[in-house]
């Protein structure tokens, strides 16, 4: 039986309320009492990103950030650039946003953006059954300047590829980058100590063969 783990950033919670902030230094990454992460033998992770607007720009400035989080190399990243031989496949979900820098936002974070990661699990569900799909979507449902929009994109990016790396769960913390609703622009002491405990920690799910 096939299993499908999606972990989305969502853009609109139902509900409000500010959620409590964690009191442990590190959030659960387990889905289900499951563990993924990569293993030394397929790092460097080979990301694929999606050739239209910047969305290269945005996956390997993630993967310097969360190559910033480990101290011993226990997660790199490479860029491909054949789909067919990356680990994890980046795109844009609909809409492409222009790609022109645009000037610094230094505002409120807004939801402009939101993000979905896909695990596909194969028949034994010890192993991922295809390379990681992440998609970026750019919300309509507003308009927003190209400023938000481009700072919601490199915080929703590290969010997504977090997922990528194995933080299966989102962090009950708004403080940290992977809090559902991505407030803040780099990952927080709590994300730093969340990855190295994942790294640290025997997977249950392995990678898609290569
Ligand atoms: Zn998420």
């Amino acid at each position: 039986m096939k299993r499908r783990l999606i972990i989305g950033a969502v853009l609109l919670v139902a509900c409000s309320e500010p959620t409590a902030p964690g009191r442990t230094a590190w959030y659960s990454f387990d889905f289900a009492g499951d563990v993924f992460r990569w293993p030394e033998s397929r790092v460097p992770v080979r990301y694929y990103a999606d050739t239209r607007s910047n969305m290269r720009d945005l996956v390997e400035r993630a993967i310097g950030t969360w190559e910033d989080q480990v101290l011993y190399g226990e997660f790199s990243g490479e860029m491909v650039n054949d789909s067919t031989v990356a680990d994890v496949i980046v795109t844009w979900f609909d809409s492409v946003p222009p790609n022109v820098p645009p000037p610094p936002d230094n505002g409120p974070p807004v939801f402009a953006c939101d993000g979905v990661t896909t695990l596909q699990l194969d028949s034994t569900g010890t192993a991922l059954a295809e390379p990681i799909h992440t998609q970026i979507r750019i919300t309509t449902a507003q308009v927003y300047t190209a400023a938000q929009v481009a700072a919601c994109l490199r915080r929703v990016t590290i969010h997504e590829l977090g997922h990528t790396l194995g933080l299966l769960q989102e962090s009950p913390d708004q403080q940290d980058i992977m809090y559902s609703t991505v407030q803040v622009s780099a990952p927080s002491a709590r994300d730093h100590q969340t990855v190295q405990v994942l790294y640290h920690t025997a997977p249950t799910i392995a990678p898609a063969p290569r």
